[in-house]
């Protein structure tokens, strides 16, 4: 089921939730509606870009929620993105290819991580995840 507007049954999810902490189920009990959406994995894209076309956050890997960087990835490509257009404003594809180069690791990375749901489980160093900076992480080299 990958529908984004498929309605859920308030009475069923207050049934679910029925022995949780009171403040969880005022929560639950003040909801007007629900809505339910799987939880989809997905390996990362052989590639992002076609031509004057890229894609980027969820449309180039769409990652679980178990370590929230859905949209701190999407952040993450679109200062790279425009880092490596800035830097070849006249050469579209070759830009594309540089930004897919600087960003696949990491966010394909992310993406297992996630989907393991085992990130932070055990002591860590998230220097990894949060250590990391769009603006002046090293861009590759032209391919
Ligand atoms: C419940 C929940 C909690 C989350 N919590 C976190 C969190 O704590 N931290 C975190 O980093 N991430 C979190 N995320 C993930 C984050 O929301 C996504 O990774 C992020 O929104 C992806 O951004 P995006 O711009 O790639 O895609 P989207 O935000 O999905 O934007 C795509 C846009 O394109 C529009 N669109 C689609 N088709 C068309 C079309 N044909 N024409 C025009 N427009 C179109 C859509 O309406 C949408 O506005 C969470 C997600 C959910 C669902």
């Amino acid at each position: 089921m990958e529908s984004w507007s498929a309605t859920g049954d308030l009475a069923q999810l207050r049934a679910a939730f029925a022995g949780f902490h009171e403040q969880v189920r005022r929560v639950v009990n003040a909801c007007p509606s629900v809505h339910k959406w799987a939880i989809v994995d997905r390996d990362p894209l052989p590639r992002w870009s076609d031509g004057a076309m890229v894609l980027l956050g969820d449309a180039a890997h769409p990652m679980t929620q178990y370590m929230a960087q859905g949209a701190a990835s999407a952040m993450e490509d679109a200062v790279v993105l425009s880092r490596c257009i800035a830097e070849a404003p006249g050469n579209m594809p070759a830009a594309f290819a540089r930004f897919e180069a600087a960003r696949r690791e990491r966010t394909a990375r992310i993406q297992g991580t996630s989907q393991q749901n085992t990130f932070m489980r055990q002591p860590t160093d998230p220097g990894w995840v949060y250590g990391y900076d769009a603006w002046t992480a090293p861009l590759p080299e032209y391919s």
